[in-house]
């Protein structure tokens, strides 16, 4: 009798107790993964989004993504690039939101949350520099006050 793998649990199986759906699932696993779909559907339609839900979701969105390349590593020609914004007065550059990004990244939100908060962020350390500007600080200790504040964010 001719035996294959269920794509999800890995057991084997007669190929004719599978299911080909996305690859081959045994009864049990598809009868979960219809389960996992229709509470999905049932919350998505019902606009019911329970934070344990959410964590679970993340967690195997987070599962997923780590079977994929990792966020890009700027190389250094892009860093130069970045320093030298820092020292035109835009505090907040690529560098920063990177930080940033990785920190929620890892932390598992999504990204549109990712998005949201290095938005915030920004303004709050835009506000920051605007307000030692006002205080006419000078370049070096705007940069050092930055930094700190910077890095009270990303621990
Ligand atoms: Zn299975």
């Amino acid at each position: 009798m001719m035996e294959r793998r269920c794509d999800i649990c890995k057991n084997l199986f007669p190929t004719k107790k599978l299911k080909k759906i996305n690859g081959w699932r045994c009864l049990e696993c598809n009868k979960q993964k219809r389960k996992e779909k229709r509470e999905y559907l049932k919350r998505e339609v019902l606009g019911i989004r329970k934070r344990s839900d959410l964590l679970k979701e993340w967690k195997e969105k987070r599962k997923l993504n780590e079977s994929k390349p990792k966020i890009k590593i700027k190389t250094r020609k892009e860093n130069i690039k970045d320093i030298k914004k820092i020292k035109s007065n835009n505090y907040f550059t690529q560098i920063e939101k990177q930080f940033l990004f990785r920190k929620y990244y890892n932390q598992g939100l999504e990204k549109e949350e990712i998005i949201l908060k290095i938005k915030k962020n920004k303004e709050y350390l835009d506000n920051f520099v605007k307000d030692l500007i006002t205080k006419q600080t000078n370049e070096e200790d705007l940069n050092k006050k930055f930094k700190e504040e910077f890095s009270k964010l990303i621990c």
